[in-house]
């Protein structure tokens, strides 16, 4: 007896974990949680009253007691009601596709089943054979139990033998185990009848029950709809800017197709100028767009570096102010600046990019500025060798509400969208400008009331070089204004025959003798022809024969020595470094920039 209660209390022990870590767990709501959380409260009730059973006896209450038989019977009827729920339970799992119609009518049929054995459990007669002092119950109300088990028992294996494909799947772990250790027990309990070990059989089945059922971590799956809800609008945002991008692209492109074909078709050359110049204004709207593309998916690829360099901060202020000028144009805008006269010479930092931050900010403020003025202030504050740049740009433009501000730094916001229909944009100048400030470890802020103009204050620590400033007037001779190349040969590769006709364009205005091939094949051809060349420009990006390979195929020849530059439109982030390290002399992104074509032909053609 005293070995039973042990056993009992076990159970309750386990039962009682079982009870709280199930229940305190997040559970998705579905059939099998339903009848599995049942099962555990009628286990957790089963294995109480037991033990409370065993207590009336150890105060002296007898068996035959009307007390114990209610005891008994409270007991017989939870058995019960487990089985059902068991049996209701494997039904359910060996349904496919969990078709809840015939879910509901089998559960409905154990409710009726319930409701007549519990009758029959209650009326029924319990009384015990004494073997060896041992109290055996007996009686319609136990026997309807056992016979409830052997039915029940039967219906599963014809389920199981409905389902023998899915037999070792996880699920039918726990009916395999009440099956073998159920028939341990019986052979146990025939040998041992003072072990009553029925009820460690069903917390056993229950506990693996809970390792088996249908039960995915709610959180996980709520971080999965999260995950899943945030790829949707990372999917939607793609679309958005796929159609804002193909709107973005195309108004630079007409307007650099439209201006062309009326060049063709115009005679004075005064307007044939307007136009070209109309042309240049769309092909670098152009280009800064691809460029800010480009920039987008360095940030999202986390390789936008940041590259110090020795600068001149007053140049670079000088350049922004003509730049902008340029932009206001003939718009009825006044373009205040002040800057700081104690501005050091020189600074060391990423100067590129400093002016690409304060040229987002004044373009903004003159795109979203109809009338009034734009206002560039730059002060400085210096400490211990770093000058803390702090610029300002402020505008009487449209301004920004107050709701919008936050989002102002995300990629593609765009905001006033009715308003600002002729403005073109993309809305990632912010999103980049955001970035680099950060990655510099500045910090940029938004003043703004709508309606009446916006400021945008950035602030940017560079390191102070001292150094000498360098004579303005003498570097002003040794820049000459045009330079000629004459009695120089250059060697053109590109599949592209606008891209070769633009090169061979170019580079006849400074005098230089062309030629132009369209592949790799044959500017290997040419020079084992025995053709010679000052210099070759070489694209990459061709087919069959990419750049790279010519350029290889190119010195493993006898004697070849003509400097190749690489030229390609694939301006992404360290193609410099790459085209360097493959042994190129140099590099030029397309479109070729005139100045650096000009490097180029200084460094390797001697122009004067
Ligand atoms: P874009 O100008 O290409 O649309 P930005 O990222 O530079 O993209 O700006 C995002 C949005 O912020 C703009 O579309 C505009 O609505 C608003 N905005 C930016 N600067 C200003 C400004 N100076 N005045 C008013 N609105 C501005």
């Amino acid at each position: 007896m005293s070995q039973n209660i042990v056993v009992s209390l076990c159970c309750f022990v386990n039962i009682l974990l079982i009870m709280i870590v199930y229940f305190c767990k997040q559970r998705i709501k579905n059939q099998e949680n339903d009848i599995y959380s049942l099962m555990i409260v009628i286990n957790f009730f089963n294995v109480l009253v037991e033990i409370l059973s065993y207590l009336l006896l150890q105060v002296g209450v007898s068996y035959e007691s009307f007390i114990y038989s209610v005891f008994m019977k409270i007991i017989l009827l939870l058995y019960s009601s487990w089985i059902i729920l068991f049996s209701l339970y494997m039904y359910t799992i060996s349904i496919k596709n969990n078709k809840n119609n015939r879910i509901n009518r089998a559960k409905k049929i154990s409710i009726i089943l319930f409701v007549i054995l519990s009758i029959i459990i209650i009326f029924g007669t319990l009384k015990y054979k004494i073997t060896a002092g041992l109290y055996i119950p007996m009686g319609l109300s136990t026997y309807i139990v056992y016979f409830q088990a052997a039915v029940s028992d039967l219906f599963i294996l014809v389920l199981l033998f409905l389902n023998h494909k899915n037999l070792f799947s996880k699920k039918y772990i726990p009916l395999l185990t009440l099956f073998t250790v159920g028939i341990l027990v019986i052979f146990i309990q025939m040998q041992f009848p003072q072990y009553f070990l029925i009820t460690p059989l069903l917390v056993l089945t229950t506990f693996i029950m809970f390792f088996t059922i249908e039960n995915p971590d709610v959180k996980m799956i709520e971080q999965l709809n999260i995950a899943k809800s945030q790829a949707e609008k990372a999917n939607n945002a793609k679309t958005d800017f796929l159609s804002n991008m193909s709107h973005e692209i195309r108004t630079p492109l007409n307007a650099i197709d439209g201006f062309s074909q009326l060049i063709l078709e115009e005679d004075d050359i005064n307007v044939i100028k307007d136009e070209a110049r109309d042309i240049i204004t769309a092909s670098q709207n152009l280009l800064e767009i691809v460029n800010g593309i480009l920039d987008i998916s360095k940030i999202e690829a986390n390789k936008l570096e940041i590259v110090n360099t020795e600068y001149e901060p007053s140049k670079i202020f000088d350049e922004l102010v003509k730049l902008t000028k340029a932009r206001i144009g003939d718009k009825p805008l006044e373009f205040r600046v002040s800057i700081d006269k104690d501005i050091p010479d020189y600074l060391n930092g990423d100067y590129v990019r400093v002016k690409q931050i304060v040229l987002n900010l004044l373009t903004n403020a003159v795109k979203y500025t109809k009338e009034g003025f734009v206002e560039l202030k730059v002060n400085t504050v210096k400490k211990d060798g770093v000058c803390r740049l702090i610029i300002s740009v402020k505008d009487s433009g449209i301004g920004i509400k107050k709701e919008n501000i936050d989002k102002l730094f995300t990629k593609f916001e765009r905001f006033d969208l009715e308003k600002n229909m002729t403005i073109e944009g993309t809305g990632l100048g912010l999103a980049i400008t955001k970035k680099l400030v950060d990655l510099m470890h500045g910090s940029i802020v938004v003043d703004s009331i709508y309606g009446k103009g916006s400021t945008f204050t950035v602030a940017i620590d560079q390191k102070i070089v001292n150094k000498e400033k360098k004579d303005e007037v003498k570097e002003e001779i040794k820049v000459p204004k045009s330079i000629v190349v004459k009695g120089k040969k250059v060697l053109i590769v590109d599949d592209n025959l606008i891209n070769l006709k633009v090169a061979a364009r170019l580079l006849s205005t400074y005098k230089v003798a062309t030629e132009e091939v369209a592949s790799g094949f044959d500017c290997l051809k040419k020079i084992e022809e025995g053709n010679s060349y000052d210099l070759i420009l070489m694209d990459d990006m061709m087919p069959k024969m990419s750049g790279v390979e010519t350029f290889k195929k190119l010195q493993e020849m006898d004697g070849f020595n003509t400097p190749v530059i690489a030229l390609t439109a694939n301006a992404i982030a360290g193609m410099k470094e790459k085209y360097l390290n493959e042994g190129f002399n140099d590099y030029i992104s397309k479109p070729i920039d005139k100045k650096e074509l000009e490097r180029v032909l200084k460094t390797y053609l001697n122009a004067k």
